[in-house]
Order: structure tokens, then C-alpha cells, then sequence
């Protein structure tokens, strides 16, 4: 088997995230995408914490991923609680995949320029393939000779953009849907 793992906050999940999904999927062969939301984020507790509850980002992935049957979403980061470190995640991937399943954590651009300030990364290099989506003038030249890149364009989206449109318009096309529901019927990211 080969599944693929997509950690991030999804505050909320949108768009971008799932074109990354789909060429993760599609250029890697994966069996299975795996979206993990953090309970917390260990590199940004400070700066920003996340503004919906960790069950309710866990509920619109669930929603964004409905209907494709490639995509799952796990709760391990949330149910853990606490700060969230990819290397206890992927240790719960090791024992549920042994080998000779591969494992792939998927990450995009943003994320492959401070790999020296996470936890244990030798030992995430030793347990997964670690894969960072390419972007358009990304200098490569800097990352451990571990990380392998993916070949992506990635969309303009952030979730802060997405938040910042349903705050002052209370709208946002850059989210599926379903995901768009859950925020109106829940009343998030007003403020
Ligand atoms: P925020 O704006 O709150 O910082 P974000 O949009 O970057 O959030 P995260 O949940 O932090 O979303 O991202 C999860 C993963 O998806 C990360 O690896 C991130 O690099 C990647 N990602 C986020 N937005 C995009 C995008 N538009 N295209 C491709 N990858 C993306």
C-alpha cells in the first residue's frame, strides 16, 4: 500500500488544499490520501493559534473529501491533544502500515524552508518519504537530500484568505460547498 499523509491546520480546509491532494495522489500513485488536522501546530502556537475548534476542522475535511474515495481524514492529532509533532504521527502510521507499506508526507513549499526546527526530523525522514510540492521559483537548493519534491503549481489560496473573505463578505468561493454550509450553519470566522 501507498498512503499518503497531509498534515496542515485546515482553518478551514480549502480549494488549494485539495488540488494538492489530487497531485499528490495522482503523481505519487498512492492508494490513499490520509488529511491529518493538527490539534495544535507546533511552529505557530505563538504567532496564530487555530480560531475553529479542532473538531470542527476535523468535520469540514470530512466534508470537502465526502464522495472521493481516495481521501480519508484522521483524528489521531486531535485526539492526542497537545501540540501536534509529525513524528508521533507518523510512528501511529508505522504500526498501522508496516512495512512494506510506503509512507508519504505530503507538505507544500511553505513548510520545506525551516525542516531543521521540527522535531526528531531524521527519524521522520526514516519513516515516511517526505514530499514538498514545488512552486514556481522555490529555491531547492537548501533542502536535506531526504526530501523529494512534487511537481505542483499550487493555487493562490491561503486559509487566512479564506477567513479574511468570510469575515468581511461572509462568502467565500475558494472552499467546497459543503465546507461553506458548515461555516454559515456554525457561525464561524465572523470575527
Ligand atoms: P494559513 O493561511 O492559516 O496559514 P494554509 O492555507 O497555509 O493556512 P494549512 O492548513 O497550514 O493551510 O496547510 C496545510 C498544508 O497544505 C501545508 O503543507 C501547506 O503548505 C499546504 N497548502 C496550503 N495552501 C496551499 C495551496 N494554495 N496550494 C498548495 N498547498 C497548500
Amino acid at each position: 500500500m501507498r498512503i499518503g499523509i497531509l498534515g496542515g491546520t485546515f482553518d478551514p480546509v480549502h480549494n488549494g488544499h485539495l488540488a494538492l491532494a489530487y497531485a499528490a495522489l495522482e503523481q505519487l500513485k498512492l492508494d490513499r490520501l490520509v488529511f491529518v488536522p493538527a490539534c495544535h501546530h507546533p511552529l505557530r502556537e505563538k504567532e496564530s493559534a487555530t480560531i475553529a475548534s479542532p473538531e470542527s476542522r476535523l468535520e469540514m475535511v470530512r466534508l470537502a473529501i465526502k464522495g472521493e474515495p481516495n481521501f480519508e481524514v484522521a483524528d489521531c492529532e486531535i485526539k492526542r491533544r497537545g501540540v501536534s509533532y509529525t513524528v508521533d504521527t507518523l510512528r501511529e502510521f508505522r504500526a498501522k502500515y508496516p512495512r512494506p507499506s510506503e509512507l508519504f508526507f505530503v507538505t507544500g513549499g511553505d513548510w520545506g524552508k525551516n525542516l531543521d526546527q521540527w522535531k526528531d526530523i531524521q527519524i521522520i525522514f526514516s519513516l515516511a518519504h517526505f514530499i514538498v510540492a514545488k512552486r514556481p521559483g522555490f529555491d531547492t537548493r537548501h533542502l536535506p537530500r531526504s526530501v523529494e519534491l512534487l511537481d505542483f503549481v499550487p493555487l493562490d489560496i491561503s486559509s487566512t484568505q479564506v477567513r479574511e473573505e468570510l469575515r468581511t463578505k461572509g462568502f467565500s468561493s475558494l472552499v467546497p460547498k459543503e465546507v461553506l454550509n458548515y461555516v454559515h450553519d456554525h457561525k464561524l470566522y465572523q470575527t
